[in-house]
Order: C-alpha cells, then sequence, then structure tokens
C-alpha cells in the first residue's frame, strides 16, 4: 500500500444546530418513506440529503421507471410506496394517466413530477427538510452501541445534528460504516455490478418506433439492431438489450441502456470518472439511436442523470443475512415487515460478462425479515434499501424501488414505536410493528390479512 500523506487537523467545538427524535438520511425511496412512516408514527423527523431534491435514483440518476409493485397477480408493495406513485401519476399529463392510471408494474418516472410529490409529502407530515447538505461523521456513545447524532457539511459550515435514532437511507450504507457496522461489497473478488447513465430524450417518433418494432414480427429487433452497431463499432461492446425505454407522452421518452464498468459509488474519483465516462457513452448512444433506429432520427437529449446510477455498493451485516435460497425457498419469517417478488437481476461486472436473472412465478413472493435492517453492533440504527443485510444475489432483487419504500416504511414505523418505549431498535415488538405496518397500509402476506380481519 503506498504511504498516504497526513495532515493532523486541530481538535474544534462544533455548535448542534438541531435535536429531533429521528435523523434520516439520504432522501432516496426508502428515505422519503422512512420519514413519512416516522412522523406519522408521532416522531420528530429530520431529513437530510445532500441534493436539493428528494428521490434518490429515481430523480438523481434519471431512473426512468419504477419496478413492479405486483407479484403479477395483485399488488405486493401497498402503503407508502404505493401511495406515492399514485400521487405522482396524479401529478403528470392527463396523457401520461391515460395511459398509465391503472398500471403498477414499470411505471415511467417523471422525474420533476415525482420531485414535486416528495417535497409535498414530506413537509404535510411535519418533517423538516435539510438540502444541500452532507453526513460526513457519526459520533457513537460511549459504549459504541448508540449513534447519538451525525455532523453535516453544507453552506452554512460544519454542525452536529443530535437524533435519538437514526436511520441510514444513503443507499451506500455511509452512516453504518463510519460507525464501523461490517459490509460485505460486490462479490467474492469485489466486482460490483456496473452503473448506468439513463437520460430522457425528446422529438422521438414513438408510432414510427412502434411500427418498426412491429414490422419485424418479434422482440428481438432492437436486440440485433444493437449487436450490428456493436460489430460495426457504433456502440461499444457490453449489454445488448435496451430493456428501460419508458415513454412519459408525446415526444419525451427516459432511456436506460449500456453500463460504465469498475466505479465504486463509495469513491469520489470513480463517481466523478463515471460522470464523465457515462455522459459521453450517452452521447454515442444517442447517435446510435438516430442513425439505427426508425422513429429516433430527430432525438434531441434533453438531460441526462445528475450522478451516473449505482446498483451495488456495500451491504451491511445485520442480525440476518437474506440470501438467494431464502428467495428461492419462497420463505416466510416471524419477524416479516414487507414482501420481494422482483426477479434477481445482477448486471454484468465487465463488458464480456453476461447478465443474470432468476424469477419466482407469478402469484409467488418471499418475507422480508426486521432483522435485515439491524446492523450489527448498533442499536438505535436502521439501514433500509439497497444497502439492507442480505447476499450479493438477494440484493440484486431488494434493491428496487418498490422494494425500498417497503423497508423505509418499516424502518421509520420501528423508529417511532422504539421512541415511544424509549428502547432500543432490538427491544421493538415485531408484532406491534406488523399490526402497525399492515393498519397503515403495507401488505406483509395473507396471513396478516386474516390476522387483521380477526382482530377488526
Ligand atoms: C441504472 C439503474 C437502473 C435501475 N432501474 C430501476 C428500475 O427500473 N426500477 C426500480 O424500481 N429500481 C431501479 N433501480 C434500483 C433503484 O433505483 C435503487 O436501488 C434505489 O433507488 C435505491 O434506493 P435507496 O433509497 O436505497 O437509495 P438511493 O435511491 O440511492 O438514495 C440515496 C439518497 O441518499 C443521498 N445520500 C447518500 N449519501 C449521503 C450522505 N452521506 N449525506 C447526505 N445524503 C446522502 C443520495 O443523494 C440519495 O438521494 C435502478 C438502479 C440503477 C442504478
Amino acid at each position: 500500500m503506498s504511504e498516504q500523506q497526513q495532515v493532523t487537523m486541530p481538535e474544534t467545538a462544533i455548535p448542534v444546530s438541531k435535536a429531533v427524535d429521528v435523523v434520516v438520511i439520504g432522501g432516496g425511496a426508502s428515505g422519503v418513506a422512512a420519514a413519512i412512516s416516522a412522523a406519522r408514527n408521532g416522531a420528530s423527523v429530520l431529513l437530510i440529503e445532500q441534493r436539493g431534491f428528494l428521490g434518490g435514483m429515481g430523480t438523481v440518476a434519471l431512473v426512468p421507471a419504477f419496478c413492479p409493485f405486483t407479484d403479477k397477480e395483485k399488488p405486493i408493495i401497498r402503503g407508502i410506496g404505493l401511495e406515492l406513485m399514485e400521487r405522482m401519476k396524479q401529478a403528470c399529463s392527463d396523457e401520461y394517466r391515460h395511459e398509465y392510471d391503472k398500471q403498477l408494474d414499470w411505471v415511467p418516472i417523471d422525474a420533476e413530477a415525482l420531485k414535486r410529490v416528495y417535497d409535498d409529502a414530506v413537509l404535510e407530515q411535519g418533517v423538516e427538510l435539510l438540502y444541500h447538505t452532507f453526513v460526513s461523521e457519526v459520533l457513537l456513545s460511549a459504549d459504541g452501541r448508540r449513534v447519538e447524532g451525525v455532523v453535516v457539511v453544507n453552506k452554512s459550515g460544519r454542525s452536529f445534528i443530535r437524533g435519538r435514532y437514526v436511520i441510514d437511507a444513503t443507499g451506500d450504507a455511509d452512516i453504518a460504516a463510519l460507525a464501523g457496522v461490517p459490509f460485505q461489497k460486490g462479490g467474492e473478488q469485489g466486482e460490483l455490478q456496473p452503473g448506468s447513465m439513463c437520460y430522457l430524450l425528446a422529438n422521438v417518433d414513438r408510432e414510427r418506433f412502434a411500427a418498426y418494432l412491429a414490422e419485424s414480427g418479434d422482440t428481438g429487433q432492437l436486440h440485433r439492431t444493437v449487436e450490428r452497431a456493436i460489430e460495426e463499432g457504433a456502440l461499444p461492446e457490453g449489454r445488448k438489450s435496451i430493456s428501460g425505454l419508458a415513454w412519459l407522452g408525446g415526444n419525451l421518452v427516459g432511456v436506460n441502456f449500456g453500463h460504465v464498468f469498475g466505479v465504486d459509488g463509495t469513491k469520489a474519483e470513480d463517481l466523478t470518472r463515471g460522470a464523465v465516462e457515462g455522459r459521453r457513452l450517452a452521447k454515442r448512444q444517442l447517435e446510435f439511436f438516430r442513425g439505427y433506429v426508425p422513429g429516433f432520427e430527430q432525438a434531441h437529449l434533453v438531460a441526462s442523470g445528475e450522478q451516473l446510477g449505482i446498483r451495488e455498493t456495500r451491504r451491511i451485516e445485520g442480525d440476518y443475512i437474506l440470501t438467494g435460497e431464502d428467495f428461492m425457498a419462497a420463505r416466510e419469517f416471524p419477524d416479516d415487515i414487507a414482501r420481494n417478488a422482483y426477479y434477481i437481476d445482477i448486471h454484468l461486472a465487465t463488458s464480456k460478462g453476461t447478465m443474470h436473472f432468476t424469477h419466482l412465478p407469478p402469484g409467488q413472493s418471499h418475507g422480508v425479515p426486521y432483522r435485515i435492517l439491524l446492523p450489527l453492533g448498533i442499536d438505535n440504527l436502521w439501514v433500509p434499501g439497497r444497502a439492507a443485510s442480505s447476499d450479493r444475489a438477494v440484493q440484486g432483487s431488494l434493491r428496487v424501488m418498490p422494494n425500498c419504500f417497503a423497508m423505509g416504511q418499516a424502518s421509520g414505523t420501528a423508529a417511532a414505536l422504539a421512541l415511544r418505549m424509549n428502547g432500543s431498535s432490538r427491544e421493538v415488538d415485531v408484532s406491534r410493528l406488523q399490526a402497525l405496518l399492515v393498519e397503515q397500509g403495507a401488505w406483509l402476506g395473507e396471513r396478516y390479512d386474516q390476522q387483521a380481519m380477526q382482530s377488526s
């Protein structure tokens, strides 16, 4: 290891700028749902986000659509996540609503509508928002088992925010890592799923594109066009499917296509390279679309993600690690706080790699236990979302936004329950938590529906 130069900074006292019951760090799907649910259940909540808006990958990185809320037969992600998606639909154009009003799977994201919906939804609930603020340090209690609060850096300076309970919704487990929680990152050789620079194209003739797909009589047409473009050098090697075209109405389409390899989203240098390479790739793809794909001849690139979309970084080690076997067995747990039916979707780590998909049959889902939100060694911290405690296979499934909403709602509700009894995350009465989640719209499986009916 090369010797790193070091400087010693003077020890300084910093002001305590706020003190609240629950501090939520990160305003993606998991953080928004966590903040709303904690506030809804009586806690004072501060939501800290480094950007000037909420939404995480769905707005920051322009991920173009919500993954399915159903198991192909019924909605299984309900509660706050479903509420927010339905609110976004209502905030979209008439044309958008006409097309997607009844749809629950692969609903396109109108990022500007979603940002406003999230602002309103958290503020209505009494959540205090702090944008443009980065959490850089944590302070632990003397016994090392509690996060006393977080150090933030923003335009106002450096300050300390005290929280009785903390929810790490950074997607990267930044807070847990700072608190010394053990974690895994990527595969056995440290390989990580690639990032993608998503973007929005205007001036696309959707009817002409649809006619081109219909003419070929099968869905492989686009795939073969991509293969030809790779052979001819118009596109780099790598992902061959354009899986995510999300039509927002008129001539506007969100695109999730192509990969940037070797980016560790917990390193600023990698994120910088990812941003530059991602934008270059988006430009190359624009030229491909214009030259090879009927309907896209006049396409115009109106926006790319503020950041390269990051699929995978840290996974905390929690009280339980959810595994691929649990997924395959559609296992249920006594402490389930959500259900997951999304397929395992692991993207290639290098341009020569392959994609891995594993589906559950329609109508099936597995349980998501409370324990995967509880980082080892810390008693007042929850880690919902992309960094929750799972093996790599399950992370490839659990990481999608509907699941992040559900894990966020469970974390916020649990934090509010812990507050009521002045106890730790591990002392929360799980049956009380489950009952409250069901009462507040979440779906934990048929047996909880029956319990709710019997007790009503
Ligand atoms: C290219 C790509 C395509 C995808 N496609 C889909 C799809 O089609 N549908 C789907 O549902 N999901 C999709 N996903 C997955 C999904 O978008 C993410 O896994 C999900 O958004 C994770 O939610 P989260 O709340 O855990 O974290 P994030 O969405 O990453 O949100 C974390 C938030 O925390 C903030 N933050 C991080 N660190 C700090 C800090 N130290 N201080 C302050 N703020 C901080 C970030 O700015 C961010 O806003 C895709 C992901 C990628 C990258």
